[in-house]
């Protein structure tokens, strides 16, 4: 058996992600031991009887004593917090990362916190479900997804190994980029298409000529999909928009733009541009099923996921 890459990993924040990278870290054989944190009691307790771990604490700080790798699982707006609480308690050559869905902030909140000596690696997993909490995770969260990881220029090498190998280790496939680059291209991947599925949702919810039960029996013409994106995480989603602001109001004024074309084109009967869009749009859409990064199957290929 090959040795684990890791020998002791402390992941503070046990909801979906932080309790999907303990499951997948000790199905996959990847560290020897693992501390969780949190700082709800609730949480901790259900992770102590789901038995993810091997030890579990409050104390962010006391957690991460002695640790090799350390993962901050908590909202973008929680980061700071959390590097407070365990910068004089990591051991030299630790790892430090996180995998906040807005990397600039995240830089921004914990760099300046955390000791020399130490390496700090910023990561994100483009993987998730619009559920939250320790029983929402599953080991099988980051296979064939990607994680973006986004070290410095002066990072070490044997360190971004590790953490690459590491996330590789879950069956994630792994790119580097910069902060800067990762927030602009999440903001049109992920945080707009959030932003959109929040205001439809809540458009549709406020409609004065339409009843909640019509909403709610013609849902499967388009509508039900949204729900389920706009059903993720209120405080996750409220940081991602505090602190990906730039990116986010970029590409929600050429998503605008957009939308007033295709208005006039509705108003002015130009069918023609609707259908060379519409042609466009279906064959991202085939690509990203090609890709592998959904099923071709109406359900967005969740059929059995918690
Ligand atoms: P989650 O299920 O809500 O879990 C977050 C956990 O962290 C909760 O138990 C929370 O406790 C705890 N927490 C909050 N502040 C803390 C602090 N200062 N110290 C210790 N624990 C703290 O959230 P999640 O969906 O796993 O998201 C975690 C991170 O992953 C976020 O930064 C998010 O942007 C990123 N992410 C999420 C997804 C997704 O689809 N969900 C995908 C990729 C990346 P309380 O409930 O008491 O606040």
């Amino acid at each position: 058996m090959a040795p684990a890459l890791f020998r002791k990993l402390t992941v503070i924040g046990i909801g979906l992600i932080g309790s999907s990278i303990v499951r997948a870290a000790r199905a996959y054989e990847l560290v020897e031991e693992i501390t969780i944190a949190d700082r709800d009691p609730a949480h901790l307790e259900r992770a102590r009887e789901l038995g993810i771990a091997d030890r579990y604490c409050l104390d962010a700080g006391e957690a991460v004593e002695d640790a090799d790798l350390v993962i901050a699982c908590v909202p973008v707006g929680a980061v700071e917090q959390v590097a407070l609480a365990i910068k004089d308690h990591l051991k030299p050559g630790a790892i430090v990362s996180d995998v906040g869905s807005v990397k600039g902030s995240v830089v921004r909140q914990m760099q300046p916190h955390l000791p020399a000596g130490v390496h700090f690696i910023p990561a994100h997993p483009v993987a998730g479900t619009e559920y939250s909490g320790p029983d929402a995770g599953f080991a099988e969260l980051f296979q064939n997804r990607w994680s973006i990881v986004c070290p410095f220029e002066d990072s070490d090498p044997a360190a971004l190994d590790r953490l690459v190998g590491f996330w590789a280790g879950m069956g994630a496939n792994v790119e580097c980029m910069s902060a800067e680059r990762h927030d602009l291209v999440l903001a049109i991947t992920s945080h707009l298409p959030h932003l959109i599925a929040y205001n439809i949702v809540g458009t549709a919810a406020d409609l004065e000529k339409v009843t909640e039960g019509e909403i709610m029996k013609f849902s499967a013409g388009g509508f039900r999909d949204f729900t389920r994106i706009a059903a993720s995480d209120p405080t996750m989603w409220r940081d991602v928009f505090l602190h990906n602001k730039d990116a986010v109001l970029e590409v929600l004024g050429r998503f605008q733009e957009d939308l007033f074309a295709l208005q006039r084109q509705i108003r002015w009967g130009e069918g023609d541009k609707l259908f060379n869009l519409f042609t466009r749009t279906r064959a991202i859409r085939k690509g990203i099923v090609t890709m592998g990064q959904d099923a071709a199957a109406p359900d967005f290929g969740r059929s059995g996921k918690k």
